[in-house]
Parts: structure tokens; C-alpha cells; sequence
């Protein structure tokens, strides 16, 4: 494939959110309307087919980027799950690599919130084309202008409604799609209900057609064809107008906004119209073109048990069959791929091929971590690896009985495995192992799975020795906690040892880190 042949009916997406925003929500809806799941999970009854993870199903929140495939309308969706929470940070990093495309949901009440404005920059960053869904336009308080208002000011974002609410708060009901002047409207909360064309309310009208009116002049603005019309006074079509507005969203020059509210089943169809209508196809956007020659893919999430692992990839180039062998660029080890799976919300779908853009499950990988490139052959191109960033936080473990000690190792082998964030080490004074990553959640994420997937209960303490630095210049107390957040002299807890080393070598120091300002008495004098 190349950029000369037609693009494939294809989206590959991630949803992404601040935590409780109704990420989880919208994707089962989606699962529903596009036929994937034929009884719609709710968060609160703890049944969602998304969340496989019985204890991402427990918390209602969604921890892991899993990959389902959907159709809406002739067009395949791939949707790359990213997690909300800030602690899971790497895991939206790496599902913003393998994407082409995002819907970013708001909560109608809340607006922008901290997990959304954090997700909105890392997406700046890898360009990616958004479309904003402002959901729980039902809730007391929902403010659909207000929501769009601050995407402009606290995300610096060129977001244009597409629709216009009816009606707000209880008495939400559904919306004006701008660009047609139509309104939908669905009369009961069941999501089996299809919407209704019906009249705009002779009260939104002035609402609807100012909002149309600042539509049309945000697409018309950025095509100089259709510029022109406009300015002889033509009024461009509503083609028109849809090409300008994808062109402007593939640019990331402009968001769509949407509303509705997915608890309520409103909103849900014409969103899913939206992701067909203004987000890529796989090498659409300018500088992200698929080529034909050797195969070049990345491996983005793995998720292994004792059975072995599925590793989801994305290809980029070339053409992988079940029974290939590639090479492992990252590794310099060749391996062979037993069988491709494309994941479906309750069921696998094996494929016999993958091609460029395409994103499924591979299986017989043994030997390939998230970040690898893999390719057919030792010159094909190697593309950038994913960064992984330090720890910020560690716990020690230790199983709660004798018995399950191996089963421990084994569990935390695999944890480690499948998330390159987390890390594992013994301390070699203390003897205790320790658990290493980038927050309190993903850490207490980690040990409830050694109790769920392998069995192990762990006990779960403090390092004894958290903070560990050697001085060998003379001590001030800038340079014990130069790692530590607060200014000088500012820890959360702090416990010193100070160990004279031989005269003339300086001292060291050992402490625990955890509150206040180190006491005067612990700022040991130098020799
Ligand atoms: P996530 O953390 O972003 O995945 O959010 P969830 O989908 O788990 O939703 C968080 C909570 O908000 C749940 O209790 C949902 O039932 C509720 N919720 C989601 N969408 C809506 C909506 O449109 N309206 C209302 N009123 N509640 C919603």
C-alpha cells in the first residue's frame, strides 16, 4: 500500500479520558451498537466484556491497553484501550504510538480535567487527530458550551461543536447535528432505541444556527477553495464542509466536538459516524504514510500467563502470515509466529495475514518485549523504540507464606514482563525484594494480580533502606535530598544513618524517605 491507492476502511482509535469521565461506558456502548456484545455491561454491576481483568472489573476502572476490533458501516474499528489513570502514564504513551486517531471523552460537569489535559498534551506531541465526545450531558450541572470553552482555554484546543445539545441535565434528549440542521432525538433511555429525525426546537434554533454559522467559518478558513466560494457568497455544501472538516482534523488544526450521554444510550451512533467520517485511516496523515516492501512492525502490549504470551503488534509496512518468522530488530534473535488473532470484544478471530496498518494479537513470540520492532529481515528499517521512564516508587514484598514463594518469582517474572514500567530488584543489603514503578496504583494493581492470577499473597511493606546515597564531598544538606521533591532539607520521613567511612573519603548516608524537614541533629558534621 501507498499513499497512491485508496485509503482501507479502516480506523485504528484509542479512548481516552480522566478517570470516571465514561470512558469505560461509551466503549461498551460502542461494543453494543456496532453488534460486538449483545447485553450492555454496566461499570457498576461489575460485568463489562472490556475490562477482561476481573480486577479492572472490580475497580470500574480501565487499566490495560487491550485492542478490540469492531465494525460500524463497512468500516473496520480497531479500538486501542488507554488506561485513565496518570500512574499508567507509559501504557497511553505506547498506545498513542500504535494509533492513528483518538475520541477524547469529556464529563459534562467536570469539563477538562487533570488525566485529560496531561492525555491532550502526550497526544499533541504524537499529533494525533482527536474528536471530543462531551458525555454525561444528563448529569445535574452538565454544561455543554461551558465544556467546549475550557477545551479552547485550558487545552489551547481549536474545538468546534458539530452538534448542538437539546435539551440539558435531566431533561437531555438529544442533538442538532450543525451541519444538516437536523435534529435526533431519542425518546427512551434503552439502548435498543434508534433516534428520531425530528424539527430543531423553535427555542434552539437561533442557538443551533449561530453555532453553525462559527462551524463553517472555522472549516471555510482553513480551504482556500472553499474560502473563496464563501467569500463570493456561496454556500458550500454539506460534502463540502465534511471533506473540509476531515482534512482540518487529520491536520490536528481543528476538534470536532460531540455530545451525549452514553450512560443514557444518547449520542452513541452518530459518534461512532464521526469516527468513520473525521478520524484516519491507517497512513492518511501526512508523515505517517504506510509503505510496501519488508514487513516493520512494533510490538506494543503484551499480556502473558503461564501459557505463554500474546504480544499486540502493529504493522507498518510489509505483510506478516501466520507461520513467518521474523526477526526481532530489538533483539538480533529470530523467532517464529505461530497463529494471528484478531480480538473481538468476547471471542478471538484467527487470521491467516496481516498488512500494513493492520493491528491484532500475535501468538509463539517468546522472546519479544513491548517496544520491539519486529521485522523480515536485517536491513528493514527500525523504528524508534518506546522510552521507558524511571520508577518513581518502590514497595517491598514478600509472600505471605513459605509455600508460595516460587509461585512469587514466577508471578513477578511475568508482571515485569509485561510491563517494562515495572521493575524488579533484591536489595542487596536488606535482602528484600522490591517492586519498582510509577505510582501507588499501578504498584497495589500488581500485587492484587500475584494474589489473582498466580495465587500469591504477598505482604507488602517499606523498603528499609528507600534512599541511598554515598557523599564523598564535604555533607550539606543539599546534597542529601537532591532527588527529593519539596526544596531543601524537605522529606516526606526521614530516617539517617550516618556510617564514618575512612578518614579523608567522606561519609555516607543511608535514609528512608518518607515526611518534614531533616532534623538539625541528623546533619552530620564532616570530619
Ligand atoms: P471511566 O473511568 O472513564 O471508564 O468511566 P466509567 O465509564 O466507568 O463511568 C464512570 C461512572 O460514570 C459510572 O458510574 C458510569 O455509570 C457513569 N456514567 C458514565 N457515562 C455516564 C453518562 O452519560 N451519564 C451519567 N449520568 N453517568 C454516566
Amino acid at each position: 500500500m501507498n499513499s497512491n491507492t485508496a485509503f482501507r476502511a479502516l480506523r485504528n482509535i484509542g479512548v481516552i479520558a480522566h478517570v470516571d469521565a465514561g470512558k469505560t461506558t461509551t466503549t461498551e456502548r460502542i461494543l453494543f451498537y456496532t453488534g460486538e456484545n449483545h447485553r450492555i455491561g454496566e461499570v457498576h454491576d461489575g460485568a463489562t466484556t472490556m475490562d477482561f481483568d476481573p480486577q479492572e472489573r472490580a475497580r470500574g476502572i480501565t487499566i490495560h491497553s487491550a485492542a478490540t476490533t469492531v465494525h460500524w458501516q463497512g468500516t473496520q474499528i480497531n479500538l486501542i484501550d488507554t488506561p485513565g489513570h496518570i500512574d499508567f502514564n507509559i501504557e497511553v504513551k505506547r498506545s498513542l504510538r500504535v494509533l492513528d486517531g483518538a475520541v477524547v471523552v469529556f464529563d459534562g460537569v467536570a469539563g477538562v480535567e487533570p488525566q485529560t489535559e496531561t492525555n491532550w498534551r502526550l497526544a499533541d506531541d504524537y499529533r494525533v487527530p482527536r474528536i471530543a465526545f462531551v458525555n454525561k450531558l444528563d448529569r445535574t450541572g452538565a454544561d455543554f458550551g461551558r465544556v467546549v470553552a475550557t477545551m479552547r482555554e485550558r487545552l489551547g484546543a481549536r474545538a468546534v461543536p458539530v452538534q448542538w445539545p437539546i435539551g440539558m441535565e435531566g431533561d437531555f434528549r438529544g442533538v442538532v447535528d450543525l451541519l444538516t440542521m437536523q435534529a435526533m432525538v431519542w425518546d427512551r433511555d434503552d439502548a435498543s432505541a434508534s433516534p428520531r429525525v425530528a424539527d430543531i426546537p423553535a427555542e434552539l434554533l437561533d442557538a443551533a444556527r449561530d453555532a453553525r454559522a462559527r462551524l463553517v467559518e472555522a472549516i471555510v478558513e482553513r480551504d482556500d477553495a472553499l474560502l473563496d466560494a464563501w467569500l463570493r457568497g456561496e454556500q458550500p455544501s454539506v460534502d463540502a464542509l465534511r471533506a473540509g472538516l476531515r482534512a482540518a482534523t487529520l491536520a490536528s488544526d481543528l476538534v470536532p466536538v460531540l455530545a451525549g450521554s452514553a450512560f443514557r444510550n444518547r449520542g452513541v451512533e452518530p459518534l461512532l459516524d464521526a469516527v468513520v467520517a473525521y478520524l484516519p485511516a491507517p497512513g492518511e496523515v501526512p508523515g505517517a504514510a504506510l509503505t510496501d516492501g519488508p514487513l516493520s512492525a512494533l510490538a506494543f502490549k503484551l499480556t502473558a500467563d503461564d501459557h505463554g504470551a500474546m504480544v499486540f503488534i502493529r504493522i507498518y509496512s510489509g505483510t506478516l502470515k501466520r507461520g513467518d518468522t521474523v526477526w526481532n530488530a530489538s533483539t538480533g534473535k529470530s523467532e517464529r509466529v505461530s497463529r494471528l488473532y484478531e480480538i473481538h470484544a468476547d471471542r478471538r478471530v484467527e487470521r491467516n495475514q496481516l498488512v500494513a496498518g493492520d493491528i491484532a494479537g500475535v501468538v509463539g513470540l517468546k522472546d519479544v518485549l513491548t517496544g520491539h520492532t519486529l521485522a523480515s529481515a536485517k536491513d528493514a528499517p527500525v523504528l524508534e523504540s518506546i522510552a521507558v521512564p524511571e520508577a518513581v516508587i518502590d514497595v517491598a514484598l514478600e509472600a505471605s507464606r513459605q509455600d508460595t514463594t516460587a509461585a512469587l518469582a514466577k508471578g513477578l517474572a511475568v508482571l515485569v514482563r509485561e510491563d517494562p514500567s515495572l521493575r524488579l530488584r533484591q536489595d542487596p543489603e536488606s535482602g528484600q525484594t522490591l517492586l519498582s514503578g510509577m505510582g501507588e496504583l499501578q504498584l497495589e494493581v500488581a500485587v492484587e494480580k500475584l494474589r489473582s492470577r498466580f495465587g500469591v499473597d504477598v505482604a507488602v511493606g517499606r523498603p528499609q533502606v528507600a534512599y541511598r546515597e554515598t557523599i564523598t564531598a564535604p555533607a550539606e544538606v543539599r546534597h542529601v535530598h537532591r532527588k527529593q521533591s519539596g526544596g531543601p532539607g524537605q522529606f516526606a520521613e526521614l530516617t539517617l544513618r550516618v556510617a564514618p567511612l575512612p578518614r579523608g573519603s567522606g561519609l555516607r548516608f543511608e535514609s528512608s524517605v518518607v515526611g518534614g524537614a531533616i532534623p538539625r541533629e541528623f546533619i552530620p558534621a564532616v570530619e
